[in-house]
């Protein structure tokens, strides 16, 4: 009975749109081959449902629905109108590729023109440091007799104190 019940839902539901699937089908076809009871489940439902909508004849949509609909279809869209404008921004981005060219070889200009400015720079900053760089080389050791000097300073201090 239980089975009946499931294969039942499936007749109503997936079977009857056509969106059961393959073996699911054959399942419930083979399961109607042998249960009297499914099956005339079955033909009474084709009978009753599907068999009217399939005799049912178009029925032309009137113009003003239709117009409607649209209407309504734009309203909405204009509703969303933040995510949808910031969209066509960045689709307007590309749909002008002209632009992009021009945007790169301004990137590709301020990039060199900072990295030539960076290394006139450095080349300034190596000229005048060049005397001063030479100091620098001495200076740790500099800074580290004074620093012996100053730990040999204490003991003194600390001697005379
Ligand atoms: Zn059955």
């Amino acid at each position: 009975m239980k089975k009946c019940d499931h294969f039942k839902d499936l007749i109503l539901t997936d079977y009857i749109d056509g969106q059961l699937g393959k073996g699911m089908a054959e399942n419930l076809e083979s399961h109607l081959l042998d249960c009297g009871d499914c099956r005339a489940f079955f033909k009474e439902i084709k009978n009753n449902v599907t068999a009217p909508l399939q005799q049912a004849t178009r029925q032309p949509v009137p113009s003003e629905l239709w117009s409607t609909i649209k209407q309504n279809i734009e309203l909405k869209n204009q509703a969303t109108s933040p995510i949808t404008d910031l969209v066509e921004r960045i689709k307007g981005l590309f749909i002008f590729p002209r632009l992009i060219p021009i945007l790169a070889s301004c990137i590709l200009m301020f990039l060199a023109g900072s990295v030539t400015l960076n290394t006139i720079h450095l080349q300034q900053v190596k000229d005048q440091d060049q005397g001063e760089y030479l100091v620098s080389l001495l200076s740790p050791t500099g800074t580290a007799t004074a620093a012996d000097n100053n730990d040999g300073g204490t003991p003194i201090e600390h001697y005379f104190l």
